[in-house]
């Protein structure tokens, strides 16, 4: 449907949707149901994470609540500064919570470390990190992730949530852009 902007498929659905259930299961054998911390609280990072999250949430086997944040990094459109700035915050205090950011893509690692530190400095009772994706830049960084779903190349992708400039996150699959969209 974006005619061929869409250079290859990088992960297919099927593939994907494999690898939820994986981390699912993985997920959900480190935080017990009925745990005296309540409910598990999943915090997605808009807008990126919102198709992982919610089927993430759909397969896993403890119960979840869902938080939202939105944050912006400062710096150039395509590399991230670690000054970031809260757009939308949580409703809701995590304090005393068994905490999971939910991320789409880890690439320099400066925004999550960001929203560790800041996320941390509320006493949560636990916080961990689930990201879809893995850029190889993130594993310079000190970030520590309890599950990764795929490491990819350092390429541009798109699709599955992950946009370029606001479109094709509809795309049900994760897919490299061809270089004529960003003018390559
Ligand atoms: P970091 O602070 O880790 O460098 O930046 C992470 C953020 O940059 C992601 O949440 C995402 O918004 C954006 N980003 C990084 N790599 C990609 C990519 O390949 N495709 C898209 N669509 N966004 C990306
Ligand atoms: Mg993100
Ligand atoms: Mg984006």
């Amino acid at each position: 449907m974006y005619g061929d902007d869409i250079a290859s498929v990088l992960i297919s659905e099927d593939e994907i949707a494999a690898k939820v259930e994986e981390l699912a299961e993985l997920v959900a054998k480190r935080y017990p149901a009925g745990a005296p911390e309540g409910d598990l609280l999943l915090v997605g990072v808009l807008k990126g994470a919102i198709f992982f999250m919610t089927d993430l949430a759909k397969k896993l086997t403890v119960p979840t609540q869902m938080e939202f944040m939105a944050v912006s990094s400062y710096g150039s459109s395509t590399s991230s500064s670690g000054v970031v700035r809260i757009m939308k915050d949580l409703d809701k205090d995590i304090a005393g919570r068994n905490v999971l950011i939910v991320e789409d893509i880890i690439d320099s690692g400066l925004t999550l470390s960001w929203l560790l530190r800041n996320l941390s400095s509320r006493n949560p009772a636990s916080l961990e990190v689930v990201t879809l994706l893995r850029k190889p830049d993130a594993l310079r960084t000190q970030v520590d992730v309890m599950a990764v779903g795929f490491d990819i190349p350092n390429e541009f992708v798109v699709g599955y949530g992950l946009d370029y400039a606001e479109r094709y996150r509809d795309l049900p699959y994760i897919g490299t852009l061809d270089p004529k969209v960003y003018g390559g």
